[in-house]
């Protein structure tokens, strides 16, 4: 029988770098994961619908 633990990859909050939580991961806490999301929002919505163009006629 083979049943030694495998060694879990150490997950880390790519947000605050911290070890990952089990009901969280890949984020520390409910905080870091919400965080992640609202960076990742920010950032798809951070591309404008209607790119500005320099209009300097
Ligand atoms: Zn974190």
């Amino acid at each position: 029988m083979s049943d030694a633990p495998r060694p879990r990859p150490a997950l880390r909050c790519p947000i605050c770098r911290r070890p990952a939580a089990e009901a969280t991961r890949p984020f520390c806490s409910e905080r870091c994961a919400q965080a992640d999301l609202g960076r990742w929002l920010s950032e798809s919505y951070a591309i404008p619908a209607s790119a500005p163009e320099e209009t300097e006629d």
